[in-house]
């Protein structure tokens, strides 16, 4: 149960200040991307599953859950849709963990049929994954050039049980496993943290708490800090303010973590 589409590339990707399709490639750059600049004239082939294994209250795609007629996609349809011009894969939604065995099944095809040319798999998460399947796909993935972006939604177990009516740690015992491959390929970086600013509940205590855990791990794990847009059950929230950016901004700094940004900034409000 599946969307699929395109994207043209460099594309607003939580991993774009990082990833070989939005910034300057080092060297060696020709094993994973068409250039050593912004992938631009390539694009992103975007696979929207229909499903979850969170149930957030403030849900930034809930749109999954609306009835489709037309989505049942087979794993051999969805890697037609990889064409000449497709340089990346990311399987997102909802979350692509829910529907995993179609995942592989649709990435070994395509990785099959791409034999000598560059395909980046690339997964956007909330790392709540049976750990086999996990591994299947962090291996496929690692061996693309591809990335698994890690959705951390907040640090205390309260604040994330209210959020998304589950505790943190299946997510961040899943991260942590993956260390050895994050270690394996340092660039492009395959493990990526995400965090959404929402106001009033992931500040800058959180947002410290988890740059802190993930300093230790490895200093260099990339963290992108996403501002807030009010949506679904929280539509009555404000957006994240400036403010708000800026301290947990810091905080992730603060911890010793060397690659932290700020992304959506055109919806910070003052
Ligand atoms: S899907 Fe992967 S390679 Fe493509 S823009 Fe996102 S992180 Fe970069
Ligand atoms: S994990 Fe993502 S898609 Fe799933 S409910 Fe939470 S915000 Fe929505």
């Amino acid at each position: 149960m599946l969307d699929w589409y395109h994207d043209p590339l460099p594309t607003n990707c939580c991993a774009d200040f990082v990833c070989p399709a939005g910034t300057d490639s080092p060297p060696g750059w020709r094993e994973y991307a068409y250039t050593q600049g912004p992938e631009k004239g390539y694009r992103n082939l975007a696979v929207f599953y229909r499903s979850c294994s969170m149930g957030c209250l403030y849900c930034q795609n809930w749109h999954y859950r609306l009835p489709a007629s037309e989505s049942k996609v087979s794993a051999h349809e969805l890697a037609a849709a990889v064409d000449g011009r497709t340089s990346c894969v990311c399987f997102f939604g909802g979350d692509p963990s829910t529907q995993a065995v179609h995942a592989l099944r649709s990435i070994r095809i395509m990785l099959e049929q791409s034999q000598g040319r560059v395909l980046r798999v690339c997964f956007e998460t909330n790392g709540r994954w049976d750990p086999v399947l996990l591994r299947k796909a962090a291996d496929l993935s690692l061996r693309s050039g591809g990335c698994i972006k890690f959705d951390l939604k907040a640090w205390s177990p309260e604040v994330h049980y209210a959020l998304t009516g589950f505790g943190p740690e299946l997510t961040r015992k899943n991260f942590e496993d993956l260390i050895p491959s994050y270690r394996a390929r340092p660039e492009p970086p395959f493990l990526i943290a995400c965090t959404l600013l929402v106001p009033g509940y992931v500040d800058e205590q959180e947002v410290g708490s988890i740059a802190r855990w993930l300093a230790a791990l490895d200093p260099s794990i990339p963290y992108s800090l996403l501002a807030f847009h009010p949506q679904f059950m929280m539509d009555d929230l404000p957006m994240t303010s400036r403010r708000q950016a800026k301290a947990c901004l810091d905080a992730a700094t603060d911890a010793g973590l060397q690659r932290v940004r700020v992304g959506n900034l055109h919806l910070l409000q003052d």
